[in-house]
C-alpha cells in the first residue's frame, strides 16, 4: 500500500478518535515510518507484506504500554507502525510474480475514497483486549480487489486502533482473573512451605545420619528454592496478558 494511503486510513482513525492535530501527526508519522525507513538499519522489518502477526503483536504491546503510561503521542506512533504492517496485509503481496498485480491494486487503491463506514464498523467491533488483537492479526486475508484490500485495511486498522487507543477500565472477566491468580499464588506459595520445613526437616535427620548426603542436600538447596520460587511465580501466559492489558500486570 503506498505511504498516501496509510496516511490517509490514519487521518480517517484520527478523526474518529477526535484526535488533536498534534497526535494525529504522530499517528501518521507511525504509519508512514516503515516506508521511510532504511532497510538497513530495520533488516527484520523489510517485508512489509509477510511479516508475522506475532512481530505486529510486540509493536501493538509497546503501543498499549505507552498509553498506560499516558503518552499518548508515543501511544499513536507505535499504532501507527503495527497499522501499516496490519494494512500491507490486506493487498496481495509483491513476491512470486505478483508485482505487476500488486503495483496495479496499489495504484488503483490509492485512487478510491476512505471508506468511513469501514473505519466506524472497526470502532464499534473493538474489544478492549490482547486476544482480540491477536484474533484480529491472524484473521487478516490479502485481497487483489482494490477496493476490498482497502476496505480489510480499514476495518482492521480502526478495529486494533479502537482496542488499543481504549480508556476502558478492567472488565469483569479481567478482575476475576486478577482475583484467580493472586489466589493461585497464595496456594503455591503455602505449598512451598511445606516443601521447604520438609526440607529442612529432612537435613536435619540427615545431619545425625548420613552426614555427606546433608551436604550434598544443602548444596543442591539454592537451585531447589529457586525453582520453587520461579514456580510459585509463574501465570498461564495467556491470562497474564489480559492482566498487562490493563496494567495489573507486568508484561
Ligand atoms: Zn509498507
Amino acid at each position: 500500500m503506498n505511504v498516501e494511503t496509510h496516511a490517509a486510513i490514519g487521518r480517517a482513525i484520527s478523526r474518529h478518535l477526535h484526535l488533536v492535530s498534534r497526535l494525529e501527526k504522530r499517528l501518521v508519522r507511525g504509519l508512514e515510518g516503515p516506508d521511510r525507513w532504511r532497510w538497513r538499519e530495520f533488516p527484520e522489518f523489510r517485508a512489509h507484506h509477510s511479516i508475522y502477526p506475532e512481530r505486529i503483536m510486540d509493536i501493538v504491546w509497546s503501543a498499549r504500554r505507552a498509553y498506560l503510561a499516558g503518552d499518548l503521542g508515543g501511544a499513536l506512533e507505535a499504532l501507527g507502525v503495527a497499522l501499516h504492517y496490519v494494512q500491507d496485509k490486506c493487498v496481495v503481496g509483491a513476491r512470486k510474480g505478483l508485482r505487476r498485480i500488486h503495483n496495479e491494486v496499489e495504484r488503483e487503491i490509492a485512487s478510491l475514497e476512505i471508506p468511513a463506514d469501514a473505519i466506524r464498523e472497526g470502532f464499534e467491533k473493538a474489544e478492549c483486549s490482547p486476544l482480540f488483537v491477536r484474533a484480529v492479526l491472524y484473521s487478516i486475508e490479502p485481497s487483489a480487489n482494490p477496493a476490498e484490500a482497502l476496505r480489510s485495511a480499514c476495518l482492521y486498522s480502526a478495529m486494533i486502533a479502537g482496542a488499543v487507543y481504549n480508556p476502558s477500565q478492567p472488565p469483569r472477566e479481567v478482575l476475576e482473573i486478577l482475583e484467580r491468580v493472586k489466589m493461585e499464588k497464595a496456594k503455591k506459595k503455602r505449598i512451598a512451605w511445606i516443601l521447604i520445613a520438609l526440607l529442612a526437616i529432612g537435613d536435619l535427620v540427615l545431619i545425625l545420619t548420613q552426614p555427606l548426603i546433608s551436604v550434598i542436600l544443602l548444596l543442591f538447596s539454592p537451585t531447589l528454592l529457586l525453582l520453587l520460587v520461579t514456580l510459585v511465580e509463574r501465570v498461564n501466559p495467556r491470562l497474564y496478558e489480559q492482566l498487562a492489558w490493563y496494567g495489573l500486570a507486568q508484561r
